[in-house]
């Protein structure tokens, strides 16, 4: 069994509401117990609901919380952002940064550094994707996609950060990469920000694949959108990754 953990990152995006939020937290949390020692599990719902999750949780529990973005700076003028601090005051030990869809609304390699750094200054730890398009894909062009987005991080103190590989084209469409290329692009990723760095999967991730990919020797873990939101599916991939032998 793995001395690290694997993580398994619950991405809601943009669905859910208080109710189901506090029921997910609670159930998950429950049935996380005696797997703890090898999963970690990390609920990001939209940030309104950070506290409803943390006030449905018990004391000592093992469910951590992640918010979805933050800002680069740590306070001032900016409309409708939330800093760092604020997500860590809220219960959040996690946030989840230049996510695609982040991305494909403005946000560049530069954001996401600025980001990051603010993250950790505050004391949070960033899972920061990075993937290729669909296009990038079939041009053969991961690995020089990969390479200039992750050319910025490699100033950041390593192991203070996660990686989540996500190629754009397996998000939310029900198709993933073969296993070799998983671990093709995950073993590059490590080429260039160091072997010790933990890169996550994600990318059409469930209960029914979950298994074979957390079993994958370059997968530290997880980051699922769409099949993490039933408490259900949730449950099995914690029994998948508490037993993928590593
Ligand atoms: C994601 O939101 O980052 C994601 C991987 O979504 P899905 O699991 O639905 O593909």
């Amino acid at each position: 069994m793995t001395q690290t953990p694997t993580w398994l990152i619950a991405n809601w995006k943009m669905n859910g509401d208080a109710p189901r939020v506090r029921s997910w937290a609670f159930a998950v949390n429950a049935a996380l117990g005696a797997h703890s020692a090898h999963v970690k599990v990390v609920f990001c719902p939209p940030a309104v609901y950070i506290t409803d999750a943390m006030a449905a949780l018990p004391p000592n529990a093992q469910l951590a919380l992640g918010a979805q973005n933050c800002h680069a700076a740590s306070k001032g003028a900016h409309t409708g952002e939330l800093s760092a601090s604020m997500l860590l005051d809220a219960g959040c030990d996690y946030v989840i940064l230049g996510h695609s869809e982040r991305r494909a609304a403005g946000e560049t390699d530069d954001q996401v550094h600025a980001k990051a750094l603010t993250a950790m200054a505050a004391g949070l730890m960033p899972v920061i994707c990075v993937g290729e398009s669909l296009a990038e894909y079939e041009q053969k062009r991961t690995n020089a996609v990969l390479n200039a987005q992750l050319s910025l991080l490699e100033d950041l103190p390593r192991g203070g950060y996660l990686i989540a590989y996500e190629p754009i084209w397996a998000i939310g469409s029900g198709r993933t990469p073969s296993m070799t290329e998983i671990n093709a692009a995950h073993s590059h990723i490590k080429s260039v920000l160091g072997s010790e760095t933990a890169v996550l999967y994600g990318g059409s991730v469930n209960a029914a694949n979950a298994g074979e990919i957390l079993a994958q020797s370059q997968v530290a873990g997880a980051l699922i959108g769409g099949a993490s939101l039933e408490i259900e599916s949730m449950c099995a991939m914690i029994t998948s990754a508490s037993t993928r032998g590593k």
